[in-house]
């Protein structure tokens, strides 16, 4: 498609936006009586107007069953959870059993490193990204310790190469490779959170395997995001926030994958609870803990309810519209945004540089934009031009065009304002 620079153009595009009328399903902020432009889904995504009525819906059967509403509400509570799995397999690639709701992320995570992190002899070592979200450090970190080993003898960081910006797919292949039998886990982050680089998982997830490590993404930045195919890739866990495209809302629960080979093992380790335990013999309250079917076995506690209902309301707004949808959009909108961007850079060249991935295949929604010179200034006028964007230290704004409910009028509008906030400050 041949784009234009034009408020027309943009109109027409989203004349043609088979998803625009989702828009209105989202609650935006207001700056001067209008919609904000928001490019920060990445990072917590808008609330759907359908997330009140879940959680008015959960306080009013509180409020009249009281201890009942466990098993008599209007979605009971006791097995709320189970109503994620279904449709969340849809949107990371799972089976059903394979996908399970607890907890929050870096918990998750660590849980999952209690079965999937097991250091044994000479097998150890943790291969990750460099520079991984800083809770992934710090996890890792804390994980290698507590099995007795040094963080810098036990983690191994993939890096990228002097003067790029992203990791190449051919090095983390050849780091896997190189660390071979002394490598027990793998754990990256799908979709680096400050590029946007989506990495080759299936690649990779093969490459671990090959020296027999296993395998696990942390997937923060990946669920609802890009298309995931978690079981057919064959990776062994994955763990993911709801809160960034997935609109759940702040600091919710995470969705976790358990490849379906691991699910009726014995002897695999595991930190239990009741809820874990199988579902018709819970509440006989008997010592003995028989695991539920699934990825269900790793839950603990009785979940959350009022937490995990804006998360349904927008789940089902993902099984609404479907991943491919989703993404058909995200593709124009993005490649849209990449464009007024370098239309930009013509008209004042050299102020900044998209350091994303420029294939599609690399890239999910967001593109991350290295501005040269001027930097906070710059990203501070935005903000105060209804532009909600996101710093990222040195110099990075991550721009975001969450394709359920950002418009291309929204990227036209944009650019406008970001030209001449650039002419403003030069
Ligand atoms: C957002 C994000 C997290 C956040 O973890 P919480 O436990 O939900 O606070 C972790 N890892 C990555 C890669 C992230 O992008």
């Amino acid at each position: 498609m041949t784009f234009k620079n034009t408020l027309e153009f943009a109109q027409k595009l989203d004349a043609e936006d088979k998803l625009a009328r989702y828009r209105e399903e989202f609650i935006f902020p207001q700056h001067n009586g209008e919609n904000v432009i928001y490019f920060t889904g990445n990072s917590l995504g808008l609330q759907p107007k359908s997330a009140k009525r879940y959680v008015d819906e959960i306080m009013t059967d509180w409020a009249n069953l009281a201890v009942e509403g466990h098993f008599y509400a209007e979605k009971p509570w006791w097995d709320y959870h189970d109503r994620f799995a279904q449709k969340l397999a849809k949107v990371v690639g799972a089976k059903p059993a394979e996908v399970t709701v607890m907890n929050t992320l870096t918990v998750n995570l660590h849980l999952l490193m209690a079965s999937f992190y097991r250091p044994k002899g000479k097998r150890y070592k943790i291969i990750c990204e460099e520079k991984a979200f800083p809770s992934d450090q710090y996890m890792i970190s804390s994980q290698v310790r507590f099995h007795g080993y040094k963080p810098e003898d036990a983690i191994v960081e993939i890096k990228k190469r002097e003067g790029e910006h992203n990791l190449r797919t051919e090095d983390i292949l050849n780091k896997i490779e190189k660390v071979g039998s002394e490598c027990a886990l793998v754990l990256i982050g799908g979709v680096n959170y400050y590029t946007g680089q989506v990495l080759a998982m299936e690649e990779i997830t093969k490459a671990g395997h090959k020296v027999g490590a296993f395998v696990g993404w942390d997937l923060a930045h990946a669920a609802g995001n890009i298309a995931l195919k978690l079981h057919d890739w064959q990776v062994d866990f994955a763990a993911w926030c709801s809160y960034k495209y997935m609109n759940s809302g702040p600091g919710n629960a995470s969705g976790c994958f358990i490849n379906e080979k691991y699910h009726n093992l014995k002897d695999i380790p595991r930190f239990e609870g009741w809820w874990g335990h199988k579902k018709d013999e819970r509440f006989l309250m008997k010592p003995e803990f028989k695991p539920e079917a699934g990825a269900n076995a790793w839950q603990i506690s009785n979940p959350p309810v009022l937490a995990m209902a804006p998360y349904l309301a927008s789940l089902e707004l993902f099984a609404e519209v479907g991943m491919p949808a989703l993404i058909e959009k995200r593709n124009t909108i993005v490649a849209y945004l990449e464009f007024i961007l370098q239309e930009i850079d013509k008209e004042v060249p050299g102020t900044f540089e998209i350091i994303t991935p420029s294939r599609q295949e690399e890239r999910g929604t967001q593109l991350s934009v290295f501005l040269h010179g001027q930097g906070k200034a710059l990203f501070d006028y935005l903000m105060n031009h209804g532009v909600i964007t996101d710093w990222r230290e040195p110099n990075v704004i991550r721009l975001a065009p969450a394709p359920f409910y950002c418009s291309f009028e929204d990227m036209y509008n944009f650019g406008q304002i970001l030209k001449k906030g650039i002419q403003d400050k030069s």
